[in-house]
């Protein structure tokens, strides 16, 4: 039985992770978990899983939350100290990073110090600190799985050969609701109808990123070190229907791929149950039913994947200046602060004002990830 603690136990992964962890008994038992600030959420999981220690990032939630669970014997934490206590502490094997936005940071290291099994749900750990997480992971054994659809297939792909047989990743992009739409319709483009993803059922900020394609961007970004492979072998394929979750392409040519249904069950099971893969009870894709296409990326009305893949180029600094200039600017563009079609410029304009920091420590990343959010501040008020 393998003991998991769930980090962002209250978002969109953290609740399908615990669906999942009910279907698994007898496999993995959650022993901890830490949420945001949906106390009700979080006390009623609490009284579900019955964990040994429940974090609430909000401090000012400490009480309410101890309250809710009184007479439950569930130790209850708070803050960023309590998350990370929850992270490399002895109640887990292993640790499902679920937090969204550079907040999953410290935790998640934690644990990857802690030579745990890492669930890698939390894309800006590797975004802004994949050199630091592999170095960390390399000395205390740490196992990396992805969570993440996309890498996911890729981990299950890479299964068919051999390292060096590998040419290429292809990581597969749905392109989003805007990807038939042209340039001058983006510039209309409505907070509702950002929102409205295809395929995909997932929290706002990656929603968002979805319709510029920054997510695909973090995402080349997060494979890079993740399968500690050079960028320029990270391609990107428009695939619409989202059923081919991505592909890698081997020396000879032969080009293997995972299929399957939208379903963040799948990956998130994978990655609970590793290396083992069990049966589940979920609807199964019906391949006669479908049709499958494929395109290219458009760059010049989704810059974002350029940005991204620039700035992973430039390395140090650059990729945490690029998430957080993102998280910034996606925060204004839900709040109606931002047009759509201005997250890029933003994003560019802070890009290009940075002075990169080669050298990539926890110390640089939060000092850059600090300048870059002031930075688009004032980019977007034109100070
Ligand atoms: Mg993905």
């Amino acid at each position: 039985m393998r003991t998991v603690a769930v980090l962002g136990s209250t978002g969109s992964i953290g609740r399908q992770a615990l669906e999942v962890a009910e279907i698994l008994t007898g496999e993995i038992k959650v022993t901890a978990l830490a949420g945001g600030r949906n106390i009700e959420l979080l006390a009623a999981q609490a009284k579900k899983f019955h964990p040994n220690v429940v974090a609430i990032a909000a401090k000012e939630q400490y009480q309410a939350l101890k309250l809710a669970l009184t007479g439950t014997g569930i130790k209850v934490l708070a803050g960023e100290e309590g998350i990370t206590e929850i992270a490399a502490g002895p109640d887990s094997q292993m640790v499902l990073a679920a937090i969204v936005g550079i907040a999953g940071l410290k935790p998640t290291l934690a644990a990857v110090k802690a030579g745990k099994y890492i669930a890698l749900a939390n894309k800006e750990t590797l975004v802004t600190a994949g050199s630091v997480v592999r170095q960390e992971a390399a000395k205390s054994g740490a196992d990396i799985l992805p969570v993440d659809s996309e890498h996911s297939a890729i981990w299950q792909c890479l299964r068919a050969g051999r390292r060096e047989e590998v040419e290429n990743l292809i990581l597969t992009a749905s392109g989003g609701p805007f990807r038939t739409w042209a340039a001058h319709e983006l510039m209309q483009v409505t907070v509702q109808e950002a929102l409205s993803h295809p395929n995909w059922k997932m929290g706002p900020k990656i929603t968002v990123d979805s319709a510029t394609m920054m997510n695909k961007g973090l995402e080349i970004l997060e494979a890079r070190w993740l399968f500690d492979i050079p960028l320029a072998q990270i391609q990107v394929l428009i695939h619409p229907e989202s059923v081919v979750h991505s592909l890698v392409e081997f020396v000879d040519g032969a080009i293997i791929g995972q299929l399957g249904l939208p379903d963040m069950r799948l990956p998130i099971q994978l990655a609970f149950t590793y290396p083992a893969r069990l049966k589940t009870p979920w609807p199964r894709l019906q391949l006669a039913e479908r049709t499958l296409t494929f395109e290219e990326p458009d760059t010049k009305r989704f810059p974002c994947l350029r940005l991204a893949r620039e700035a992973g180029e430039k390395g140090g600094t650059a990729p945490t200046v690029l998430n957080a200039a993102n998280e910034v600017a996606v925060t204004n563009f839900l709040s109606g602060q931002l047009a759509f079609v201005d997250i890029p410029k933003v994003i560019e304009e802070v890009l290009a004002a940075h002075e990169l920091m080669g050298d990539v420590t926890l110390e640089t990343i939060f000092f850059a990830d600090e300048w870059a959010r002031d930075q688009t501040r004032r980019v977007m008020h034109k100070e």
